[in-house]
């Protein structure tokens, strides 16, 4: 079941929410929607829904005009970050609930919750209640209870956001295997990067009620279409453009600024004929790796990285000129990047 979100704009008030919003989730696929807190996640899952009205535009479901079509007749499943489990209601009664509501047969609803505490790893715990559960089963029993009405669509609204990191990440992996199992259409609200990266098929990037970028884990990292998303999805530089720093790395003289993953910086311990020079002011070993602290000659402070292998090649210390060489520093120009090397596949604006 794809959706098809067309040209949808929501005002709160004179705040505008959503700006203009176009997008496709693919039948079966699992799309994030990620973006800071106020971006317009949650208002744009919750158009999709049909809880909120958008102010113009149109949401298809499965090539069906659904605008405005009520909540309850959209077929869609709902986890929260709240889980909003039936506290006295046993964990099968909390799965069973809209099978019940639905009145379908007792035999029918026995077997489907049966498959539903298998699926989500909870076979053995039906008749227990949700506070006799740990935070991230009782996630898992809101997603089985989301599941058992066979949903055209299933929406997460930071369903990890209350747990903790550890809980967090076993639930992610989790998830995207029950993803493939069920293969439901799904969209993924989170404000975590790596989450979103580890869980979705395709990552919309949100800010200020607009989409700046929707692609592939692998394409809005190595291929950011805005300096936004050159910042939201990894850790990077932001250097200002020096004609030196613009010259021996060839990138184009009108750019604002560069950006460049510590990881891209290559140290080098003799110049060579297109670095530039930077001191070395600290390294901080991050158990596998080392972040190198170092300064360029304008003042600017750089971060670069490396692994212990390459750190035991360079022999480094700290106060030392080092030379950095990169053949992935960015510019942006408007909306379009720029690669300081050609790049096979170069980012589109949206
Ligand atoms: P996100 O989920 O990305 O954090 P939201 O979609 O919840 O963002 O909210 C986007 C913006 O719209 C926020 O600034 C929020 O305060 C505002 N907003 C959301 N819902 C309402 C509402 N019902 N009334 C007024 N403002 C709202
Ligand atoms: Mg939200």
């Amino acid at each position: 079941m794809s959706i098809i979100i067309d040209r949808v704009s929501k005002q709160f008030g004179s705040f505008q929410a959503l700006q203009n919003i176009n997008l496709t989730i693919p039948n079966g696929k699992l799309v994030a929607l990620l973006g800071p807190s106020g971006s317009g996640k949650s208002t744009l899952l919750r158009v999709i829904a049909g809880l909120e009205a958008p102010d113009t535009g149109s949401v298809h479901i499965n090539e069906q005009d659904s605008t405005y079509v009520d909540v309850r007749q959209r077929n869609i499943g709902f986890v929260f970050q709240h889980y909003a489990l039936f506290k006295h209601f046993t964990i099968r009664q909390n799965i069973a609930f809209g099978l019940e509501i639905r009145k379908e047969p007792r035999s029918l609803i026995h077997k489907r919750v049966s498959e539903l505490l298998d699926l989500v790893q909870l076979a053995g715990l039906g008749d227990r209640y949700p506070a006799q559960l740990s935070g991230g089963q009782r996630q898992r029993v809101a997603l089985a209870r989301a599941l058992a009405v066979q949903p055209k669509v299933l929406l997460l609204d930071e369903p990890f956001g209350a747990l903790d990191a550890q809980v967090r990440k076993e639930l992610r992996s989790w998830l995207r295997r029950l993803h493939d199992e069920v293969h439901v259409t799904s969209v993924f609200v989170t404000h975590d990067q790596e989450e979103a990266m580890e869980v979705a098929d395709e990552i919309v990037i949100m800010n200020q009620g607009r989409i700046e970028q929707v692609g592939t884990p692998a394409q809005v990292y190595d291929h950011p279409a805005t300096p936004f998303v050159m910042s939201f999805v990894g850790p990077v530089n932001v250097l200002r453009p020096t004609a030196h720093v613009l010259q021996t790395w060839q990138l184009p003289d009108r750019a604002d600024q560069i950006f460049i993953r510590p990881q891209d910086l290559k140290i080098h311990t003799t110049p060579q004929p297109d670095s530039i020079p930077a001191t070395l002011d600290r390294l901080i070993h991050l158990g596998w790796e080392v972040q190198v602290e170092m300064t360029l000659p304008d003042g600017h402070t750089v971060l670069g990285h490396l692994t212990r292998s390459e750190l035991a090649h360079l022999d480094l210390s700290t106060n030392q000129t080092v030379f950095l060489t990169s053949h992935k520093a960015m510019t942006f120009q408007g909306h379009s990047a720029a690669l300081s090397f050609p790049s096979p596949i170069l980012p589109t604006a949206i």
